[in-house]
Parts: C-alpha cells; sequence; structure tokens
C-alpha cells in the first residue's frame, strides 16, 4: 500500500538497508542475531525486521555508556560544546524532518504530515531549548554556622553533577518525541545513555542514533537496544550498573519498573497512563467547546497519554455539544497516515484495536449510549472516532484508560459537580477547562488534581513547561527547568579554609 504514495528518497533507503542497533558507536546485529518483524498499522503488511536484542546487548550497551560516562572526552567537556552538539543536532532533525515524520508514519500509522508539524518539531524545538539549559546549570553558595567551631571559617557550595548512565524506556504512541524528552536533559547535563524504544516502534530512534552520530557525540554517549519490553526493557531497568531509569508507558509496567529499581536505589521517573478531563462551562461557545473536545480525543488517534478522554458539560449545553462531536467525528476521514487528506490513521497494533473495540462492545452491553462511531474496519488496524454518552462516573469506560478514539462524556449542573468528576479519577496527567469566565477558571484551577491544567487548549505543550501527573500517572517531570533536577545529583561541599 505504501507503494500508492511516493516516499523521501532516503526513507526508501533507510528501509531497504538492514536494521542494526547502536551500541558503544558501532552498528551491531543482537547476540543471537535473532530478528523481530515490524508490521505497518495502515496496512497490516510487513515493514522490515529489526534486531530482537538480548539482557547480554542490554549489559554490553550499559558497558559502553558507563565507560563512555567515565571518558574524559564525554565527562569533561565544556557546557558550551555540549550546548553546540544539541544545536548541531537539532539542525540535523531539521535537516532531515521529512524522512523521520514518514518513518514515524509507516511504523506508527500516525499522520505524517501531523507528525512532521508535531513530533519532529517538537523535538527540534526541545534540544534547541536543553541546548540553552547546558551552560547554566549552576549550584549555590552557603556561609556555613558550625557551632562546635566558632573560631573557624568556611566555604560551603551546593554543585549539581549528572546522575550518570541513564536507562530510557518509551511507549509507542510518540516514538521520537518520548525519546527526546529523555535524551535532551540526559545530554544537556552530562548523563549518557540506553534506549530502549517501544517494541513495536524503534525506526526513528535508530535514525536518531545516526543523527547523534553524524553530530559528532563520542561513541558509547548514546545507545540504542531494540526488543522485547519484557525481555530488554526489564533487564534494562534492573541493571545494577544504571544511574536512572526513566520510563514512559503504562501504570502497571511503571510499577514494575519502580519496584525493579528501588532494589538498587536506581533514581526514576515515570511518566504513566491518564484518563484526562475536558470541562466546558456554561458561557463557553458550544461549536467551540467540541471542536476543542474533539481535538483533544481524536488527535493521534486517542493514543495520548493526556487525550481528553473524559468529557464534562454543564448541562445546557451538553446535548448541542454531543451533536457537534458526532458531526465532527463522522466526518473525519481515515486511512494511510501517508496520505495528507487524511484525518485519522491506524491505532498501532491488531492488539490495540482489539483492546480499544472490546471497550466499546461493554459500554453497549452496559447500555450506553454509541452516539457515533463504535466499529472497527481492516485490514490496518481502524477505530472510528466514538462518542459514548450514558455512561456511570464509575463504570470502567469512565475509569480506566482505553488509548483509543473513544471519548465518553457526562453531564453536569454546578462547578463543585465538575470538580468532583474531575478529580474522581486514579489518575492525574492532564485536564482542561474551557471557560472566559476568568474569576471561575482561576478558582477551579488550584483544585484540579492534575500535573497539566489547560484553559481553551488541550495537550498544548512546550518546552519549557513541565510535564508528568499526580497519583497514577507518574513520579517526577518531564521538560522546562524541572527536567534537569531529574538528571542531576546534588553534592554539597564544605571547606574548612
Ligand atoms: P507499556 O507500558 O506496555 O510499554 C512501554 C515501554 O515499556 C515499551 O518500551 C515496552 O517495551 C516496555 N516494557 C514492557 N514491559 C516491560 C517490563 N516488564 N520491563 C521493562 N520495560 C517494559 O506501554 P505502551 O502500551 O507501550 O504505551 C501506552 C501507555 O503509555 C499508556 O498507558 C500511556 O498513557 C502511556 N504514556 C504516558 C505518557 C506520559 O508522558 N505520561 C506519554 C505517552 C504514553
Amino acid at each position: 500500500m505504501t507503494d500508492a504514495y511516493p516516499l523521501h528518497p532516503q526513507t526508501r533507503e533507510f528501509l531497504d538497508r538492514p536494521c542494526r542497533m547502536l551500541i558503544g558507536g558501532k552498528w551491531t546485529v543482537s547476540e543471537q542475531g535473532q530478528t523481530m518483524a515490524l508490521l505497518n498499522p495502515a496496512t497490516a503488511t510487513h515493514l522490515i525486521d529489526v534486531p530482537r536484542g538480548t539482557p547480554a546487548d542490554i549489559d554490553h550497551a550499559v558497558r559502553q555508556a558507563r565507560r563512555a560516562f567515565d571518558d574524559s572526552s564525554w565527562s569533561r567537556m565544556r557546557p558550551r560544546e555540549r550546548q553546540n552538539l544539541l544545536l548541531k543536532l537539532a539542525d540535523l532533525l531539521e535537516r532531515d524532518a521529512e524522512v523521520l515524520a514518514e518513518l514515524e508514519c509507516l511504523n506508527n500509522g500516525k499522520s505524517a504530515q501531523m507528525a512532521r508539524a508535531v513530533d519532529v518539531q517538537l523535538c527540534i524545538d526541545f534540544f534547541r531549548y536543553m541546548a540553552g539549559w547546558a551552560t547554566k546549570i549552576t549550584g549555590t553558595t552557603v556561609n556555613p554556622s558550625l557551632p562546635l567551631m566558632p573560631d573557624a571559617q568556611f566555604h560551603g557550595y551546593i554543585a549539581r553533577e549528572p546522575v550518570g548512565v541513564v536507562g530510557a524506556i518509551v511507549a509507542w504512541n510518540f516514538p521520537l518525541l518520548l525519546a527526546c524528552w529523555k535524551i535532551g536533559p540526559a545530554l544537556a547535563t552530562g548523563c549518557t545513555v540506553v534506549l530502549k524504544p517501544a517494541d513495536e516502534t524503534p525506526l526513528t530512534a535508530l535514525k536518531l542514533g545516526e543523527l547523534i552520530q553524524e553530530a559528532g557525540y563520542p561513541d558509547g554517549v548514546f545507545n540504542v537496544v531494540t526488543g522485547i519490553g519484557a525481555e530488554v526493557g526489564a533487564a534494562l531497568s534492573a541493571h545494577p550498573d544504571i544511574d536512572k531509569v526513566t520510563f514512559t508507558g503504562s501504570t502497571p509496567v511503571g510499577k514494575l519498573i519502580g519496584k525493579a529499581a528501588l532494589d538498587s536505589m536506581t533514581r526514576i521517573t515515570l511518566e504513566l497512563g491518564g484518563k484526562s478531563p475536558t470541562i466546558v462551562l456554561e458561557d463557553m461557545d458550544p461549536m467551540e467547546a467540541a471542536v476543542g473536545a474533539a481535538n483533544a480525543i481524536f488527535f493521534n488517534q486517542g493514543q495520548v497519554c493526556c487525550a481528553g478522554s473524559r468529557l464534562y458539560v454543564q448541562r445546557r449545553h451538553f446535548d448541542r455539544v454531543m451533536a457537534d462531536i458526532c458531526s465532527i467525528a463522522n466526518g473525519m476521514k481515515m486511512g494511510n497516515g501517508l496520505d495528507a487528506s487524511v484525518d485519522m490513521g491506524p491505532l498501532i497494533s491488531a492488539k490495540q484495536q482489539a483492546r480499544v473495540q472490546g471497550y466499546i462492545d461493554m459500554g453497549r452491553e452496559l447500555g450506553a449510549t454509541i452516539a457515533c462511531g463504535g466499529t472497527s474496519s481492516g485490514p490496518g488496524y481502524f477505530v472510528r472516532p466514538t462518542l459514548i454518552t450514558d455512561v456511570d462516573q464509575k463504570c470502567p469506560l469512565v475509569q480506566e484508560e482505553i488509548f483509543g478514539p473513544v471519548l465518553v462524556a457526562q453531564p453536569f449542573d454546578d462547578i463543585e459537580d465538575a470538580i468532583r468528576l474531575a478529580n474522581d479519577s486514579p489518575f492525574g496527567l492532564g485536564a482542561s477547562i474551557w471557560s472566559n469566565n476568568l474569576s471561575q477558571v482561576h478558582r477551579m484551577i488550584p483544585r484540579i488534581r492534575a500535573g497539566s491544567v489547560w484553559v481553551n487548549c488541550h495537550t498544548a505543550l512546550d518546552p519549557a513547561l513541565p510535564f508528568g501527573g499526580y497519583k497514577m500517572s507518574g513520579i517526577g517531570r518531564e521538560m522546562g527547568e524541572a527536567a534537569l533536577e531529574y538528571y542531576t545529583e546534588t553534592k554539597s561541599v564544605l571547606i574548612k579554609v
């Protein structure tokens, strides 16, 4: 099916040569020479084979990352040079943006146009933003009191040092972007990285490896091991010589990783699942609210950790907003993400398609109303954008992360009701409030238990704004100055002068 869409010559060339992993600056097959097949989600046909790494490959990569961390060409590199390398890397991403976007589309199913405008552009912006921080990682001085030595003079200071070797494990929904959110602060602070991309979507991580080499990073600073989560992901997160694990994925796997990390006191950042509310107040224009709510859930086929997957609309506008969302959803063209006229691509896999369809069918069985959508189609892994109403707050469709283009909506009567419903979730990643009543909005913001609150927009991300979750949505933050804290250790120094 991809033959129907002309690919960039470099995308073609990437797909035509054998795929290798990057370990210690060398492109390598897996220790046992095993490979695994990737499918194109739009066609359910074979795309490419990639190495199926093993725990021995992880061990090799961690040793190479450790060696690179200790090596003076990286550990003693001046901040200005780390800044310039990140800027160079951003330029290379910009140069190859079309190729990266096409690879993301072929591997994940998402629209290539969107991948260029959103995924790849955010990576470029984020590397440039993080490049600026490389020269601004500073400490503070302290004038110590020490009562037992009243006559002595002291100089005290607090320094920030790179945490060391970072094991990064990411999900498949934004393969390049999730990796860059981890690699950016790691490279700015002087850490080294072993990246385990999602089983299904390693292609842009491997392309990024090529660009990191071309930018001139020392060998071993960045390594990629492809393979299965339970095999190489587990080996990476439990490796005793990793200083930090940074994970983006589901809450159940995040818990496993957190527990394994604690055994060796490995530092952790966990970016996990969500079930984010979109709250529409009655002063809002219903059509504007419907467009916002539809984008909040249907962007990236609903496979967004902070997707607005629960919709609460003040009762006066409920029916009107539902009707408008249905007309938007019914007008969405489904198809191959290489086709620029397509609004929605396939889900990542047959497994994900079955899971999402299973939730829709459960809604039907529980007596909910499928207001629009509700069906799957093939041969790719398509699910039509779906709106479900007449659901109870305790229903699994409202409480559990579906991770597909499925919106569940309920009316509310007053603001207290809206806040209670919004917070009635194990997750706390994002929330959006749609209203121009500023006083009301400002009263609501502090009461919403979520790491990001958007007003009159949703999933609006900026490199300077930290992103992460309350409650079961994770531990730690990515992006912004806050991210640096999670890639550095604090050292207190006291000198008797
Ligand atoms: P997942 O947890 O199944 O897999 C995520 C990664 O972990 C993959 O690389 C996988 O190979 C690896 N993995 C699987 N089992 C492992 C194990 N036992 N040990 C170590 N690694 C293992 O999640 P997914 O289905 O790929 O992604 C969807 C989830 O990711 C959703 O819950 C979504 O909300 C979440 N997500 C969160 C954010 C965020 O920033 N909070 C962003 C994107 C996605």
